[in-house]
């Protein structure tokens, strides 16, 4: 069985063929899926999800920093709200984004440090999202993982979480493996100008890492393009196998164990 980790089926891309969709990644060998709502108006839409397939999706609620500057009031105690439900996997996705204009760094982090507070307060694990930036000074890499060293620093604050869509360097991933998080890995893998991210991927190891498409976006190299969604997988994990020298069941069992123990098993 393999595990989806990062999906957004509550995407518009999916508004035609959603439960076809799911019905065939399920179908491929999917076992379970993270969804993730990631702003306010997701998050209905994502619990709902969740009670359409019971025992096979569950969510992860959070406020994403594309959208630092448009959040409603009120966000907090809506948030708690979805993150006590017995479907809340996760917080997330949370982090910073220095390729869109979402706003200042100072302004990205204070809605980061305005969520990082709910993963203890509901024992849940969080899923990250980095993006650098257009130039190297713009490294949203270094400022999340300095952020969460600092906000670690205290055991009450201690918390476990996913770099998801893993696209920085091995510093990097060495910085998140000594925060206690793991790596999310997903079609960038298979591209061809990512050989620094496969390297990454390797010395991690397999039990570092866990699986993920981010869909709709980022499909594997042989659908750029294409919608993804989480059928993808399969094909996803079986190139993630042969490059790190396992066999297709021995990648999916340190897998679906790693996102088992990261999000709880359902
Ligand atoms: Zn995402």
């Amino acid at each position: 069985m393999l595990i989806e980790t990062h999906a957004h089926l509550n995407d518009k891309a999916f508004e035609d063929d959603r439960k076809e969709v799911l019905e065939r990644s399920f179908a491929a060998g999917i076992g379970k899926i993270v969804e993730i709502a990631c702003q306010p108006s997701e998050w209905q839409r994502g619990e709902d999800l969740c009670s359409a397939w019971p025992g096979k999706i569950k969510c992860a609620f959070g406020a994403h920093p594309e959208y630092t500057r448009t959040l409603a009031p009120g966000l907090l105690e809506s948030l708690r709200g979805f993150l006590g439900k017995p479907c809340a996997a996760a917080l997330g996705e949370a982090g910073l984004d220095y390729w869109w204009d979402a706003g200042t760094k100072e302004e990205q982090l204070a809605l980061l440090n305005f969520q990082l507070p709910l993963c203890a307060e509901f024992g849940k694990p969080a899923v990250f999202h980095a993006r650098n930036g257009k130039t190297p000074d713009k490294d949203a890499y270094a400022d999340l993982l300095e952020a969460l060293k600092v906000w670690s620093y205290s055991p009450k604050r201690r918390f476990r979480g996913v770099l998801h869509c893993f696209s920085g360097s091995w510093k990097d991933a060495r910085a998140g493996l000594d925060l206690g998080l793991c790596l999310g890995v997903n079609g960038t893998f298979t591209y061809k100008k990512n050989d620094g991210l496969r390297e990454s991927i390797k010395k991690a190891g397999a039990g570092n890492i866990v699986l993920e498409t981010d869909c709709p976006y980022l499909p594997p190299q042989s659908s750029r393009g294409e919608r993804n969604d989480p059928s993808f997988i399969p094909e996803i994990a079986a190139l993630v196998a042969s490059y790190l020298g396992l066999s297709n069941g021995e990648l999916a069992d340190r897998t679906t164990a790693s996102a088992f123990d990261l999000f709880g098993e359902f």
